[in-house]
């Protein structure tokens, strides 16, 4: 009696295990052979030797890299079906979930697609009904991203009003978004900074395509904050000083504002990512602080595609697979501030992708047309979001089919 009540607890122990693995978890510097198991939808116990037995299913990772779910931290998810519209409540926008989990991200940040306005739309409409995580920056624009005017509207960026909205929102918006401001002034940035401050929150700049130029020594050294976002770090558009000068040479100014805690974040898009740029930074160790996609109908089908064809091109320009994957989940989660995500420590939420490494001859695109070849590509096998199976590549999770008697 008293062994089958032993035996009965022990198969209680875990809901699932994921077996024979490689993990890596930048945040708990764990980058090796180890087995993961899975309770009540969090994390229960990470160890080099998990007996099978103790979990009611096994998921065999053998020859996979077991990775904290992917924090895609620049996307646009306010889909809409307002026709005239661009970003906000609009086509451009897309579902998360439909391009989240089958590329093992399991928590997405809007990039201020929604303004104080329609913040409310945005989030009954989408992230309320998203199995993915939708958190949020927050446009200075009072209407978001409609694109035109509405953009360049001056007097609908208010910060007071911003703050007060992410205020009320601060389980969901993470910071504070300027995007997409051709005018010669710096006042959407300052406004944009006054209400960072106003909620203690970093900001996200999308430095337009400012004519004239606008200074990025003065953005980046006197108007940002440690901790503030520099995004689509390897564009080269009309407008804006690209990172990399016209020598190939990283310039000294985005140098000294990465050490001095400026976040160069990829924001790859359907037009913010070039080899020109890309290619000549990482050869001089200038790499983004993290990775994302700018994730959108004009990038999904281009160069972009997903994070992990993200991932995989940076890693064949030269980043190591753990900073790849270190810079898709644990750096983003501290930029935004949400240290619980990004890391598979024992009592986190089970967020988890499956990654598989392939060999082979790749192409990979920028957003110029440019192709690079490349002998790595990581695939996404399975992710688990709050320790459920959210997408299964190849029925790893599954029982083998037989015939039923
Ligand atoms: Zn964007």
């Amino acid at each position: 009696m008293i062994l089958a009540a032993c035996h009965w607890l022990a198969a209680q122990d875990y809901d699932l295990l994921i077996k024979n693995g490689h993990l890596i978890d930048a945040k708990n510097q764990l980058d090796q052979s180890m087995d993961v198991a899975i309770l009540d939808g969090k994390i229960a116990a990470v160890a080099p030797d998990i007996p099978g037995e103790k979990a009611e299913k096994v998921i065999d990772a053998t020859g996979l890299y077991v990775v904290p779910g992917l924090i895609d931290m620049h996307v646009h998810a306010f889909w809409g079906t307002r026709p005239d519209e661009y970003i906000g409540n609009s086509y451009t926008s897309l579902p998360p979930d439909g391009f989240t989990f089958r590329s093992g991200v399991t928590t997405v940040v809007d990039a201020g697609s929604a303004g104080w306005r329609n913040f409310k739309t945005f989030r009954e409409q989408t992230i309320d009904h998203s199995k993915t995580r939708v958190l949020a920056f927050l446009n200075i624009v009072g209407w978001g991203m409609k694109g035109g005017a509405i953009e360049q509207n001056l007097g609908d960026m208010d910060p007071k009003l911003t703050a007060i909205v992410a205020r009320q929102n601060r389980d969901v918006i993470v910071g504070i978004k300027l995007a997409h401001y051709s005018g010669p002034e710096w006042d959407p940035l300052d406004r944009t900074v006054e209400a960072g401050v106003l909620v203690d929150m970093p900001v996200m700049i999308d430095f337009g395509g400012h004519i004239p130029e606008l200074s990025m020594e003065t953005l980046l050294l006197e108007k940002l904050r440690p901790g503030d976002i520099y995004t689509h770090c390897y564009a080269h558009v009309r407008g804006r000083i690209p990172v990399v000068d016209e020598n190939g040479q990283v310039r000294p100014c985005a140098r000294e504002a990465q050490e001095k805690g400026i976040v160069f974040d990829l924001g790859h898009g359907g037009g913010s990512f070039v080899f020109e740029q890309a290619i000549p930074a990482v050869e001089q160790g200038f790499l983004p602080n993290s990775l994302s996609s700018d994730l959108h109908t004009g990038s999904m089908n281009a160069g972009m595609k997903d994070m992990v064809n993200i991932m995989s091109k940076m890693l064949n320009l030269g980043m190591s697979l753990q900073e790849v994957v270190a810079r898709s989940t644990w750096t983003p989660a501290v930029y935004i501030n949400r240290e619980e995500l990004g890391h598979l420590s024992v009592g986190a939420g089970a967020d988890i992708a499956l990654l598989n490494l392939k060999e082979g001859d790749f192409g990979f695109v920028d957003t110029r047309g440019w192709k690079i070849q490349g002998n790595k590509k990581l695939e996404c096998e399975l992710t688990l979001r709050d320790g459920t199976v959210v997408y299964d590549l190849n029925g790893l999770s599954m029982p083998q089919w037989e015939a039923e008697k």
